[in-house]
């Protein structure tokens, strides 16, 4: 198979496997338990704590696991709004865009129907927010502003750095969802000045389940799980092997990010390959600045009008090669991408659109083989 949906999941790294298998096996400890087995366990989730923050430039304190990047998303959001409408209860606007992952955009309609005011700001037509409407939107009533690093659908990079800014600038806190970012851009949270910023594992070639939220020191913030582990921010007993799994992800992922080059160049040859293969197809997001990895193309039929994109990825799925739909939704099914709706695309336009994303593990011979795939398909799509 050629795998080319690394934005929906990434294979476990052989080395991250190795890290983990102790893990499963003989070393069981409960990190919480006195005895050398526990003691052992509470080592390992320290050591995968510290490589985690290393990733991100954060101390290791500051960051929590959590089950999920999900779950991450619901602490920060959750976790910093519960805090401050005790502290500051003036405090009970939240900005957030509509181009976030759905955990974020579903419990923001959540908490809307609870009573928080909601700013859902725009993007424009490359899937990049204007930095003019956070400010428009930002009033002293803002408790915190939540803008995704790079989007997975797109690739847009999103101008995190600045947008903190915009939100500290009138007291609100800022938190950003860095799960596609991580591993492929340098992230650190005092480059963009972050109070919260989310990660999961199964991005970077690590486990499925476990995710992370840097909580920087003195932000607000009131769990949502009650219990002591996790410094009493996240009750449960830790998921040892899924963290250790984590800790070693994320050191290879530091790393990797200095070979982004190569992934880019990659990406490039997929992209323009597919572009001169398809007449009428165009790059989604063509213009921002996108993850080196991401490709969101969509396609028209012989007449110019969209194509429907499952019919092709149908068709690619049945050549060993495995990409996405820009139109997978927030329940899976087949309701058109709010990322590229908001971007501007008709329903029939998003529909048309397909998702390739590479990893460090692809190759420029499967990219060839993709790319070798596709006048057979238009010669038949278009037939
Ligand atoms: N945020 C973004 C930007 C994502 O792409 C994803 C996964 O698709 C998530 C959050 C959720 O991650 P998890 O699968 O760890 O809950």
């Amino acid at each position: 198979m050629i795998y080319l949906d690394n934005n929906a999941t990434t294979p476990l790294a052989p080395e991250v496997r190795e890290a983990m298998l102790p893990h499963l096996s003989g070393e069981f400890g409960n990190p919480s338990s006195p005895h050398a087995a526990g003691m052992a366990a509470k080592r390992a989730v320290g050591e995968a704590r510290a490589r985690v923050a290393a990733l991100v430039g954060a101390k290791a304190a500051d960051i929590l696991f959590t089950a999920s990047a999900t779950e991450a998303n619901h602490t920060a959001l959750l976790g910093t709004l519960r805090a401050l409408a005790m502290e500051r209860p003036e405090r009970r606007h939240l900005v957030t865009t509509a181009i976030e992952h759905p955990s974020t955009l579903m419990l923001a309609s959540d908490l809307e129907r609870q009573g928080w005011r909601v700013t859902v700001l725009p993007v424009d037509g490359t899937g990049t927010i204007a930095l003019a409407d956070l400010r428009d939107a930002v009033t002293p009533d803002t408790a915190l502003v939540s803008v995704l690093w790079a989007n997975n659908e797109t690739g847009a990079i999103q101008p995190v750095g600045a947008a903190a800014d915009i939100a500290q600038a009138r007291g609100a806190l800022f938190h950003t969802d860095a799960v596609q970012a991580a591993g492929r851009l340098p992230i650190k949270v005092d480059a963009v000045n972050a109070d919260l910023l989310t990660l999961s594992a199964h991005k970077m070639h690590g486990p499925k389940g476990i995710g992370a939220l840097f909580i920087r020191k003195g932000v607000p913030f009131a769990p949502l799980i009650h219990g002591h582990q996790e410094r009493h921010r996240r009750g449960g007993t830790e998921n040892v092997p899924a963290i250790v799994g984590f800790g070693a992800a994320a050191s290879r992922a530091a790393a990797t990010v200095a070979e982004a080059g190569g992934l880019a160049i990659l990406r490039d040859r997929l992209e323009r390959g597919v572009l001169a293969g398809w007449p009428g197809s165009r790059v989604n997001g063509e213009g921002a600045a996108r993850l080196p990895n991401t490709s969101n193309i969509r396609f028209a039929d012989p007449q110019g009008r969209p194509l429907d994109a499952e019919e092709l990825l149908m068709r690619l799925d049945r050549a060993g090669i495995a990409v996405s739909m820009g139109a997978a939704c927030a329940s899976g099914g087949n309701e058109p991408s709010h990322v590229l709706t908001a971007m501007g695309l008709s329903p029939a336009e998003a529909a048309a659109s397909l998702r390739f994303s590479l990893s460090r593990y692809s190759t420029a011979e499967e990219v060839e083989s993709v790319l070798n795939e596709f006048p057979a398909l238009y010669a038949r799509i278009a037939a």
